[in-house]
């Protein structure tokens, strides 16, 4: 997970956002330790994590930003967004109203962030099939009408959170070069 005296080519800010207990946090946790925990307390505090990766053989240095419990529609402020060249919008496919909330978390992140700032929808939680309430053609015509990416991920089973955070990384290189 990244060499301390490589040399950075790229620092990518991206941002976590989405209702509380989504999992936000732990698919941050996945990407950035490879970690997992199932009794994670609300984030307090913490402003991000960077993992360094490799892409076209250039160094990047991917700074996630994740909200430390504002998730109250509203209350993250413009600071979060500031610089944000990629953002990751996350619900819980197992919590209708989550999904249902995206709208309002997409026209926030419209609000304050860049207009070329490029965008996942993620329906994490994908473990929990059984207690499935949104239906991927549904999250994924959404995602297709408002031009985001969209996977489903599990931080639980560390399904697809590689290449969620890959597509968004991928993407924001080929707009810099
Ligand atoms: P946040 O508030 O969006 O940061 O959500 P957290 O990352 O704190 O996760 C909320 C709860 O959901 C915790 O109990 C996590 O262990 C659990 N959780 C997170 N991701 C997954 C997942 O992919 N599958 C399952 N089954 N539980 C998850
Ligand atoms: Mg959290």
């Amino acid at each position: 997970y990244g060499d301390p005296n490589q040399k950075i080519d790229y620092v990518f800010k991206v941002v976590l956002i989405g209702d509380s207990a989504v999992g936000k946090s732990q698919i941050l946790a996945r990407f950035a330790r490879n970690e997992f925990s199932l009794d994670s307390k609300a984030t307090i505090g913490v402003e991000f994590q960077t993992r360094t990766l490799v892409i076209e053989h250039k160094s990047v240095k991917a700074q996630i930003w994740d909200t430390a419990g504002q998730e109250r529609y509203r209350a993250v402020t413009s600071a979060y967004y500031r610089g944000a060249v990629g953002a990751m919008l996350v619900y819980d496919i197992s919590k209708r109203q989550t999904f249902d909330h995206i709208p309002r978390w997409l026209e926030e992140l419209r609000g304050h962030a860049d207009k070329n700032i490029v965008i996942i929808l993620i329906g994490n939680k994908s473990d929990l099939e059984n207690q499935r309430a949104v239906s991927t053609v549904d999250a994924k015509e959404f995602a297709q009408k408002e031009g985001l990416f969209f996977l489903e991920t599990s931080a639980l089973e560390a399904t697809n959170v590689e290449a969620a955070f890959l597509t968004v990384l991928n993407e924001i290189f080929n707009i810099v070069n």
